[in-house]
């Protein structure tokens, strides 16, 4: 089993998307095992996307991360990574395929809802980064053999 971070972005709590969002990973049958509001510092921003740091748009994407909290999720299922970054559909929300949650609801490169981590590599970073041992939960799935039988 693995586990990924996703961030529901400020533009994501503004449009009342955050239940929608919540609900899809859900209903899709990941499983919730970290869930939480925090405002994000300019040193976690720093660090979470260190690869933009340089590039002309990083202040404005900070600030943007920076306009309201975000909801930060730890989400765990059979290669829920790459499942996950499916879901989310690709960084330009436009282009984004339709059924995605880039695709259905955004307009926007920097506004695009959400950020899902984009490796197990990185995932095993920024779960750590955005959560404690102790934020993060295991318990029974009761409906487990039925989301993945067989797997
Ligand atoms: P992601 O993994 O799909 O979120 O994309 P990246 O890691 O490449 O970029 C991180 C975030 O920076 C994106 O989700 C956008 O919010 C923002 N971003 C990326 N490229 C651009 C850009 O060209 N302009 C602006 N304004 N923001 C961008
Ligand atoms: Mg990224």
């Amino acid at each position: 089993m693995e586990r990924t971070l996703v961030l529901l972005k400020p533009d994501a709590i503004q449009r009342d998307l955050v239940g929608e969002i919540l609900s899809r990973f859900e209903r899709k049958g990941l499983k919730i095992v970290g869930l939480k509001m925090m405002q994000l510092s300019d040193e976690l921003l720093n660090e979470h996307y260190s690869h933009l740091v340089g590039r002309d748009f990083f202040p404005e994407v900070k600030s943007f991360m920076q306009l309201t909290p975000v909801i930060a999720l730890c989400l765990e299922g059979t290669d829920c990574v790459n499942t996950v970054r499916a879901l989310c559909g690709v960084t330009k929300a436009r282009e984004a395929a339709p059924g995605t949650i880039r695709g259905e609801f955004g307009m926007s490169v920097q506004a695009n809802l959400i950020h899902c981590s984009d490796s197990l590599e990185t995932a095993q970073v920024e779960v750590p980064r955005f959560f404690k041992a102790e934020e993060l939960f295991e318990y029974p799935d009761a409906l487990i053999n039925y989301v993945y039988s067989a797997r």
